[in-house]
């Protein structure tokens, strides 16, 4: 049989349940796009293409469950404030200068962070969405995408615009880019338009993806408002009678989780983001208990600050220990799996990637373990999950297409990415007095 592609002398990390399994110098082949074996050793003489992967650990591409890619634009520029002034004060406004181009290079800015970051999906939030999936396309990574919607004036043509880039791009670039819809959230869509997108969504057999219950006051407002939690009330509205990505979910009422795990809603717990905002963090081991799915997010830049999926798999692992002091909590291979397959779950992939397994996708990162931060290698998982550096990431394939070999990024010319953004944040982070994209509700 011949390979396009062959690594060999490579560690292999195969996560499934707690418990990882590393297989130590193995040969991986790469045939089509996907993995066409796995074994100790396999003939060179049958591959195109070799990789020597001599001190390399190869682990499934990590999965970002929930972002706002080109928003790594904004970096930097709201620090320190809560999430209400977070917006309006800052985001809001600065979003109304975004052109078409700015989405485009702010996009590229972001891929290239997370494919040096060994990420290899994301599921995306954002504007012009014709522009992201452009650089998608252009970056090899795969997406998955979904136009931001408010409800208000114009929304019915915003959610037909949607729907025509769905019909348009839902599984093109070689299948790497799948649509869902995005209604931002039940704050900002009214639940008659929840309803509409509910429907639309069904009627077009695609996904939804929503940001839920993030602030302690959110759930309040809902209560009082609508004498329902976020939650149910988007059960209600038939947001969940489709596959639903929720982003964040960091404050369910007992009965959310039985909810969420009925309508098998998978949730992007964002660490980073809500611990820096001070609004709470997902309650991953009620979640997972009462047999939700969860996924690890990165939310956008602005927020985050970068695109490290390594480290914010890292904060939930020693969130959740510190958190419940119990040091059992979210055991290595079940934090890894979060970031990989669980991710893929939240991401309806699961069958194609997520794990390094036969018949899958070939999206895969090759990282150096040769370092004083990964001596001694007794357990390679684990020094993935406490002692690897994002910088450790050497190699990253994405339908077994190379899009960064030896930390050089094949997809993305990234000196001409860099000088672009330069060149647009003062436009971009101009302000004026009450021009906002939206309105944060309670401020
Ligand atoms: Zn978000």
């Amino acid at each position: 049989m011949n390979f396009d592609l062959l690594i060999h002398n490579v560690h292999v990390l195969t996560i499934d349940g707690a418990q990882p399994i590393v297989l130590r110098d193995h040969a991986i082949a790469i045939e089509g796009g996907k993995i066409a074996a796995i074994a100790p050793h396999i003939d060179h003489g049958h591959a195109r293409e070799h990789i020597d992967a001599r001190g390399m650990l190869a682990a499934p591409g990590l999965v970002n469950s929930h972002a706002h890619v080109a928003m790594g634009i904004f970096r930097g520029i709201a620090e320190d404030v809560p999430l209400d002034q977070w917006f309006n004060q800052y985001i809001w406004p600065m979003e109304t200068n975004l052109t078409a181009e700015d989405v485009y290079w702010g996009t590229l800015l972001g891929l290239a962070e997370m494919i040096e970051n060994g990420v290899t999906t994301v599921a995306d939030h954002y504007f012009q969405l014709d522009q992201v999936a452009r650089a998608v396309e252009e970056s090899g990574m795969r997406a998955v995408l979904a136009e931001a919607l408010f409800g208000g004036a114009g929304a019915a043509e915003r959610l037909a615009a949607s729907l025509a880039f769905a019909q348009q791009r839902h599984g093109s670039a070689a299948g790497r880019i799948s649509v869902v819809l995005g209604p931002h959230s039940p704050y900002t869509c009214e639940p008659a338009f929840l309803v509409t997108v509910a429907q639309s969504a069904a009627q077009h057999g695609l996904g939804i993806h929503i940001h839920l219950s993030e602030t302690v006051e959110q759930v309040e407002a809902s209560l009082v408002r609508h004498s329902k939690t976020p939650v149910a009330l988007l059960q209600e509205c038939g947001i969940f009678d489709v596959p639903c990505i929720a982003a964040h979910v960091a404050h369910p009422a007992h009965g959310d989780l039985a909810i969420l795990r009925q309508h098998g809603v998978g949730v992007a717990c964002c660490p980073k983001t809500s611990m820096k905002l001070g609004i709470g963090v997902a309650p991953v081991h009620a979640l997972r208990s009462a047999g939700v799915v969860v996924g690890i997010g990165s939310d956008g830049a602005a927020s985050n600050n970068n695109y490290d999926i390594l480290e914010a798999t890292r904060l939930i692992a020693l969130l959740e220990k510190h958190t419940l002091a119990d040091a059992r909590a979210l055991p290595v291979g079940e934090a890894l799996g979060l970031a990989t397959h669980e991710g893929a779950r939240v991401l309806g992939l699961a069958d194609s990637i997520g794990t390094i397994e036969v018949g899958k996708q070939a999206d895969l990162v090759l990282l150096k373990v040769d370092g004083t931060h990964h001596a001694p290698q007794h357990d390679l998982a684990a020094n993935l999950l406490y002692s690897a550096r994002s910088t450790d990431v050497d190699t990253v394939f994405v339908n077994g297409q190379i899009l960064m070999r030896e930390r050089r990024l094949l997809t993305i010319d990234k000196t001409r990415v860099l000088d672009e953004i330069n060149t647009r944040c003062e436009r971009l982070t101009q302000r004026r007095a009450g021009e906002r994209m939206q309105q944060y509700p309670g401020a």
